[in-house]
C-alpha cells in the first residue's frame, strides 16, 4: 500500500485516488482522469464531471497523485481496466510520450501531451493545450493568433505548445523569453520554417529567443501586441509578476496561463500598466472541451463546463 492517505468525500468517492487505489480497482463509473503530482487544485474533474453529466455520459472523472516514477505503471492499469483515458499535468506531459501505442503529430512536434485516450486496447496521446490557448485568446481578446506579435516567457511543456499553435497559425512575430537562455533556442529552431517566406516587420526579427533580462524586455514590449506567461510564476503565494508594470504598456494584451487566482500577479501588474490582461482559466477549459471532444467524438457542452469552473 502506497503510505499517502486518500481523503473521502461526503459521497464515499475520494477526493484523490492513489497507484494503490488503481491496483485494486473497482470503481464501475470512474473511467477518466488526471494524473498529476501535485494533482490536489485541479479544476479538471468538476469541469468534465459538469460535461459528462450533462451529455448523460455514465462514467465519472476523478484526480489521481501520481508521482513520476509510477506514471508507467498507472498508464498500463488504466488500459487493463477499460478507461476512456486521461489528462496529464505536472510532471507527466513530457515522460508520458515514451509509454503509448501512438502520439498525435502535435504532441509529437512538441514533445508533450496532456490526453491520452485509449481506444480498442491501444493508447494514443494528443496535445490540446495549443489549439485550447488559440481559442481562449479569441474568446478573451476577440482577435486571431495570425494577426498577433507575440512574445512568450518560458519554454517548457506549455510555451512549446503555444508556440507551435502561434507558429501554425502563421502569427506575426513570435519572440521566446526563457531563463535558460538555451531551451528557448532550440525552441525557435524548431520553428524556423514556419517563419521563412515574405512577411517582413522592419528591423525586428519574425522569429527569436531572447535573454530573460529586463533590457530585452523593454525592448520587445513596443514591438509586441500579446505577452503570454507560460512559465510557474504567479502560482506560489508570495510570487512576484514576471513582469513589472513599468514594463508593460497600455496597448498590450495579456494572456496569463495560471489560472489559481483571477488577478494572478501578472494579470495585477498588467492592469497596474493600462493592459487588457485575463488568467488561464479560459485555457483550462477550451483544452478540457478538446479533450472530451477526443474522447467521445462529439461536441463538448461548452457553457456548462465554463459554469462548473466560473
Ligand atoms: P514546465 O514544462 O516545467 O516549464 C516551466 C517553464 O517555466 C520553463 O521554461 C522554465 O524555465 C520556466 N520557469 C520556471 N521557474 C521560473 C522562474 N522562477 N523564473 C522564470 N522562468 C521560470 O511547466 P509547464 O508544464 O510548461 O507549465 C507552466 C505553467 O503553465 C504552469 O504554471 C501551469 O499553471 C500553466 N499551464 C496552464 C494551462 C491552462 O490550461 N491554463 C495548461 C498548461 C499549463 P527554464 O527552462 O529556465 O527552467
Amino acid at each position: 500500500m502506497s503510505p499517502r492517505r486518500t481523503r473521502r468525500s461526503r459521497t464515499g468517492a475520494k477526493s484523490v485516488y492513489t497507484l494503490a487505489d488503481l491496483k485494486n480497482w473497482d470503481n464501475e463509473t470512474i473511467r477518466l482522469g488526471v494524473f498529476g503530482d501535485p494533482v490536489e487544485h485541479s479544476l479538471s474533474p468538476q469541469m468534465q464531471n459538469a460535461a459528462l453529466k450533462h451529455a448523460k455520459i455514465d462514467v465519472q472523472y476523478a484526480r489521481f497523485h501520481i508521482s513520476a516514477a509510477e506514471l508507467q505503471e498507472a498508464i498500463t492499469l488504466i488500459r487493463k481496466d477499460e478507461f476512456v483515458g486521461a489528462n496529464l499535468t505536472i510532471p507527466h506531459k513530457i515522460a508520458a510520450t515514451e509509454f503509448l501505442d501512438h502520439v498525435d503529430d502535435d504532441a509529437k512536434q512538441i514533445g508533450a501531451l496532456n490526453v491520452i485516450k485509449i481506444d480498442k486496447g491501444k493508447l494514443h496521446g494528443f496535445n490540446t493545450d495549443g489549439r485550447g490557448f488559440a481559442r481562449a485568446v479569441r474568446e478573451e481578446f476577440s482577435v486571431d493568433l495570425r494577426d498577433l506579435r507575440v512574445m512568450i516567457l518560458g519554454a517548457g511543456g506549455a510555451a512549446r505548445a503555444i508556440a507551435l499553435e502561434c507558429a501554425k497559425s502563421r502569427c506575426e512575430r513570435l519572440v521566446i523569453a526563457n531563463g535558460t537562455f538555451e531551451k528557448g533556442e532550440r525552441l525557435v529552431e524548431k520553428l524556423r520554417s514556419f517563419f521563412e517566406g515574405p512577411k517582413v516587420f522592419g528591423p525586428v526579427p519574425r522569429l527569436q529567443a531572447i535573454p530573460w533580462k529586463e533590457a530585452a524586455f523593454q525592448f520587445q514590449i513596443a514591438n509586441v501586441d500579446l505577452v503570454v506567461n507560460a512559465t510557474p510564476v504567479g502560482l506560489n503565494r508570495g510570487d512576484p509578476s514576471p513582469l513589472s508594470s513599468r514594463l508593460l504598456a497600455p496597448h498590450l494584451m495579456v494572456y496569463d496561463t495560471i489560472y489559481s487566482d483571477k488577478r494572478t500577479p501578472l494579470v495585477a501588474a498588467a492592469i497596474e500598466a493600462g493592459a487588457r490582461a485575463t488568467n488561464g482559466l479560459s485555457m483550462l477549459l477550451h483544452q478540457g472541451a478538446l479533450a472530451f471532444e477526443i474522447w467521445f467524438e462529439r461536441s463538448a457542452p461548452l457553457d456548462v463546463m465554463r459554469e462548473a469552473i466560473g
